[in-house]
């Protein structure tokens, strides 16, 4: 069952031909803006178009600084006129960076999102509650056009109010979920308050969570605790956001949609394409934009692709779940050390609950890692052998993954900060 089956079971070849099409229309499209207009016109060594798809390979990437550098206009191809939606980051750090969107693109990412929601399972008949946040972030109007392209009731309820959410859950028997998994977790706390249980007292039947990296652990966490399938969905701003790659009924990697982007893998340091199986950043190119199309654009997300045929017959290739950004990887005496590797090891103990802190201190000239963890509410009945176990047994776990000894504080459910957002897992204080 396809959203659009002749494009999804396109056979290898046509599929590269078709990328190389819409590669060579994107160039061109491209050289219109003042960015990529300068940028090849200055060197001729650009060519004009390619003839595979290995030709990508002789353009320059695009990093988030050029698209700092050029705000807001630089990237756009077309007059104001006709551009119809534009999407920012928040800015906090410096420029924000903008992409705009013309008609055809927003048609075309309505549908991209219809296609990843329908390869999910969702139809529709489905009631789906859209528990993100809308405005300038991608994954709230993302999804409300791709839930109404495919014809599903959608609840565009916006971020937060978790009381509020339970209620129109069980008001409008909403049946389909998306939200960030950190909230998802935070969310399940709030029913088992007040003694509701999701799995009696909804009729939900799945879950879309993303906008976040998450480990597997994290994914089965929150399939129990709702007792249904929680499918990963990826996107980024730059690349219009959510419906870029999204997993399948078998949840066995994300199917990346390859006729609207063009996906290379490479060493994040030499930025040599490695081979599929291996994992490096993620660099997209859009091919199917025409107001702010990207060229090589360096994601920071570290990724791979699976080699081989996915069962559900798509030929559109799978990316892995994201396991960190090149930029969140931070390094503590030595050891290169990514969040999802410590979350890992959390979410795989019963006794942890479901928040946790990394804290990167300086502490008598020494660099320490401090992880406040979230433990269950049973285990905080006053015996303290046992907690003295446990934290024990957490130090020599995560050591062992990281190769630093961390310091490990059990603190109560619900007692650390949480972010409006997305979550913020690390916080880093050491002297420089
Ligand atoms: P920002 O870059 O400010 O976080 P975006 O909303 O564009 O803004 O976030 C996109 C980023 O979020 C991706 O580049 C990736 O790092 C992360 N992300 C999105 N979806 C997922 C996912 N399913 N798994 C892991 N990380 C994700
Ligand atoms: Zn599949």
């Amino acid at each position: 069952m396809y959203w659009e089956k002749e494009l999804e079971t396109l056979p290898e070849k046509e599929l590269r031909q078709l990328q190389v099409n819409r590669l060579n229309i994107t160039l061109a499209h491209a050289r219109r803006s003042p960015f990529y207009g300068e940028l090849f016109g200055r060197n001729g060594n650009h060519p004009e178009s390619v003839n595979d798809v290995k030709g990508i390979e002789s353009l320059p990437f695009t990093v988030k600084q050029q698209l700092r550098d050029h705000f807001p206009y630089g990237f756009l191809t077309l007059p104001q006129k006709e551009i119809i939606r534009l999407h920012s980051s928040s800015g906090t750090t410096g420029n924000p960076t903008v992409i705009f969107h013309n008609r055809h693109d927003i048609d075309s990412w309505a549908n991209l999102m219809a296609r990843s929601l329908f390869c999910a399972g969702v139809r529709d008949t489905d009631v789906f509650q859209n528990i993100v946040g809308y405005g300038l972030f991608t994954g709230g109007l993302g999804f409300q056009y791709g839930i109404e392209k495919l014809g599903a009731l959608s609840i565009p309820a916006g971020a937060g109010n978790s009381l509020r959410q339970i209620k129109l859950m069980r008001d409008y028997g909403t049946t389909a979920i998306h939200a960030i998994p950190s909230y998802l977790t935070r969310l399940y706390d709030v029913f088992r308050e007040e003694h509701l249980n999701p799995q009696k007292d909804t009729r939900l039947r799945l879950l879309c969570i993303g906008a976040e990296p998450h480990t597997e652990e994290q994914r089965q966490r929150i399939q129990e605790m709702f007792g249904v399938k929680a499918y990963n969905s990826f996107g980024l701003s730059e690349m219009n956001g959510p419906g870029v790659a999204f997993e399948c009924e078998y949840q066995n990697g994300l199917h990346i949609w390859e006729d609207a982007f063009l996906v290379e893998i490479v060493n994040p340091d030499t930025l040599q394409p490695v081979p599929d199986g291996e994992f490096g950043e993620l660099v997209m190119t859009t091919l199917d934009r025409q107001a702010n199309p990207l060229i090589r654009y360096r994601t920071r997300d570290i990724t791979r692709i699976i080699p081989g045929a996915c069962p559900c017959g798509r030929t559109h290739r799978r990316i892995d779940r994201i396991t960190g950004r090149t930029d969140d990887m931070f390094i503590l005496k030595g050891c290169n050390i990514f969040p999802m590797q410590i979350e890992g090891v959390l979410m795989k103990i019963p006794e942890v609950g479901t928040d946790y802190r990394i804290t990167l201190e300086t502490v008598s000239d020494q660099d320490t890692m401090v992880i406040d963890v979230e433990i269950k509410k049973d285990c905080f009945r006053g015996d303290l052998a046992f907690l003295d176990k446990l934290q024990k047994r957490l130090t020599h776990l995560i050591r062992d993954e990281v190769l630093v000894t961390p310091v490990i504080r059990l603190v109560e459910p619900g007692s650390l900060p949480k972010a409006e957002g997305k979550a913020v897992r690390v916080y880093d204080t050491r002297k420089r």
